[in-house]
C-alpha cells in the first residue's frame, strides 16, 4: 500500500484510519496537533529533509523546543525529554525541602507532608524518598 500522503513510499504507519510512510506519519501527526491546538509538552522528530549520509534519517526539528537533529521521524524529541526530566528533578528537590519553620509551625508540617504526597501521588518522588526526607528533617531537629 502507497502512502496516502506522498503517494510515492511504501505505508507503514497508521494515524487516523489512513497510511502514511514514516515521514509522512510524523508529518500528519503534527498537522493534527496543529489543527486541535493542542500543547504537547513533549514534541517529536517532524522531518524536514532526508539525511543524505544515513538511509531512512531524516533531519528533524522539534516544533515545540526547536530542537534540529537527524532521527527517525516521529521519536520523542531528546531535548524536550531531557527539559522535562529536569523540570520533574527541581519539583522534586523543591518537594523534598523541608520548610524553615517545620518544627515551630504545625500548618507548615502540614503544607509539606501535603506537598510531600502530591509529590510521590504525581510519581515526582518515591514514597521511601518522601519518607527519608520527613526523617532526615526530625532527626536533624534532636540533634540540633
Ligand atoms: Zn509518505
Ligand atoms: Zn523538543
Amino acid at each position: 500500500m502507497r502512502c496516502e500522503r506522498c503517494n510515492e513510499a511504501t505505508a507503514v504507519w497508521r494515524h487516523r484510519n489512513r497510511h502514511y510512510c514514516v515521514p509522512c506519519c510524523a508529518l500528519a501527526r503534527w498537522d493534527t496537533t496543529v489543527e486541535h491546538g493542542i500543547q504537547l509538552e513533549v514534541g517529536f522528530a517532524v522531518p524536514v529533509r532526508r539525511d543524505p549520509d544515513t538511509p531512512d534519517q531524516w533531519w528533524c526539528t522539534c516544533h515545540v523546543c526547536g530542537a534540529e537533529w537527524v532521527d527517525t521521524p516521529g521519536l520523542n524529541c531528546w531535548r524536550c525529554e531531557r527539559i522535562m526530566a529536569d523540570r520533574i528533578a527541581a519539583q522534586a528537590r523543591t518537594a523534598l525541602q523541608p520548610p524553615d519553620d517545620l518544627h515551630d509551625n504545625p500548618r507548615a508540617r502540614a503544607e509539606w507532608s501535603d506537598r510531600l504526597r502530591t509529590a510521590v501521588d504525581v510519581g515526582i518522588l518515591t514514597m521511601d524518598q518522601a519518607r527519608d526526607a520527613i526523617a532526615r528533617a526530625f532527626e536533624q531537629a534532636e540533634s540540633a
